[in-house]
């Protein structure tokens, strides 16, 4: 059994007890912490010893929303006229994109968005995924990117009618299966879907029946724009959370991804279901939409999360797009503070502990070693009431030092030492060009 000590750290433990240990210690074996306290009690030898003296340790971060496969897009124009809406967004761009991908591409552009996350402190990653020219064995590839780097991952096939009826169903089915018969718990499953706009009711069909005969939550985008609220008006006479109510989809596990254009009874659905809700508020500003109304789900009472939407490795800045929209949106500087450093360390733990077994987002004993070890030392008071101002105004800029992801050192003074980043890096530029001349 391997053991690790991180020693002479200002720890924020995020534990129930909230504590901060100006001079604190880790003790971790295997994959889990044993001990958290001041270094002068914390009495360990450990096979690796850690000195983060001044630096902020503290969980984790966890992505609530991602597209692993969009890493080959950035800096990529689709051909002709700019998207002027959200639909040519996605046909000119994202359709095109994971069209082109093959299955080494779907291996790469993970592995180096994982890579990515794991230098700016992700350990867990919820994704969603799409390769229609290779969907059979997809989460596989992605799977394989997250062990090699050595995150945990919770993955789901984007299931639409886009190019073939149900197209991505199996591959769900499969994957869940999968999910079940591994024993480590470093990877999990949803049942995913694209959304109501793209997925005719036979398929919806198919897709809640499958997925209740596996007892599986879903991971479905919803009211991203106004159009996918007014073809689902449309073509059923339903609200979008009434049909997915109707259908099964909702409860304590299953993802809602954007909720930009809910209405109040949607928001009242989605937490009498426990549903939740996860938001991305870089992505929805940069596709020129609408942001989830957050303060607005909060008042009603729903489990709201962060996700970067594939925009960025960068979580804490999510949080920070957050409350900065709101307050420009209400034209009010009191507001959304608190509320969205929140949903980043406490609700986005509440996410990631309802799909996997280990218990992870806070330092404390029995929880997964999940950790970064930031190189931001703090120059004003570092407590309960000044962190969210850490967090949003310093380590949002700050290098993360090191890394460690279910007890193992992933990133260790910015570098992935187990992986040859140099030659991952000039694969993945030859497989970016190649796709680029395919969809050009
Ligand atoms: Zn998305």
């Amino acid at each position: 059994m391997s053991s690790l000590l991180i020693t002479n750290a200002q720890l924020v433990t995020l534990d129930e007890a909230n504590r901060f240990i100006d001079d604190g210690s880790v003790y971790i074996e295997d994959k889990h912490i044993i001990e958290v306290g001041e270094s002068s009690t914390v009495k360990r030898t450990a096979d690796r010893t850690i000195d983060a003296r001044g630096n902020i340790v503290m969980p984790g971060l966890i992505n609530a929303h991602h597209h692993l496969y969009s890493t080959f897009a950035r800096g990529f124009t689709p051909p002709g006229a700019p998207p002027r809406n959200f639909e040519e967004i996605l046909s000119k761009l994202w359709w095109k994109l994971d069209a082109a991908l093959d299955s080494e591409d779907v291996y790469y552009s993970a592995l180096l968005a994982v890579m990515d996350a794991a230098r700016a402190g992700c350990t867990t990653i919820i994704d969603h995924h799409a390769s229609p020219s290779c969907v059979d064995g997809s989460l596989d590839q992605v799977e394989r990117a997250i062990r090699d780097v050595g995150l945990s991952g919770c993955l789901s096939y984007e299931v639409s009618d886009r190019n073939r009826e149900g197209e991505g169903i199996e591959e769900n089915e499969r994957w869940i299966r999968k999910c079940r018969e591994s024993t480590d718990g470093q990877m999990a499953a949803l049942f995913g879907m694209h959304a109501l706009m793209t997925l005719g009711a036979k398929t919806l069909q198919r897709c809640a029946d499958a997925g209740h005969a596996l007892d599986t939550g879903f991971h479905v985008h919803v009211a991203e724009d106004e159009i996918d609220v007014r073809l689902t008006m449309e073509r059923y006479g339903q609200r979008i959370m009434d049909r997915m109510l109707n259908f099964g989809i909702t409860g304590e596990k299953s993802i809602f991804v954007h909720g930009s254009q809910l209405d109040p009874g949607e928001m009242d659905l989605l937490q009498s279901t426990a549903s939740m809700l996860v938001n991305n508020p870089e992505s929805n500003m940069n596709n020129g939409l609408s942001v989830a109304p957050i303060l607005d789900l909060l008042g009603h009472g729903v489990t709201v999360g962060v996700g970067t939407d594939g925009m960025s490795p960068h979580l804490i800045s999510q949080a920070r797009a957050m409350y900065l929209h709101q307050r420009s949106e209400h034209k009010d500087p009191s507001l959304a503070f608190g509320e969205a450093c929140r949903i980043l360390l406490e609700n986005n733990r509440t996410i990631a502990n309802r799909l996997f077994r280990d218990p992870r987002g806070a330092l404390a004993p029995g929880q997964l070693a999940d950790i970064m070890i930031t190189g931001y030392v703090p120059f004003t008071p570092l407590n309960a009431d000044t962190f969210y101002g850490h967090l949003l105004f310093g380590l949002s800029f700050a290098r993360v030092r090191t890394t460690i992801a279910r007890g193992r050192v992933i990133v260790d003074e910015g570098r992935l030492q187990h992986l040859d980043e140099d030659t991952i890096r000039a694969r993945c530029a030859e497989r970016a060009a190649r796709i680029w001349s395919r969809i050009h």
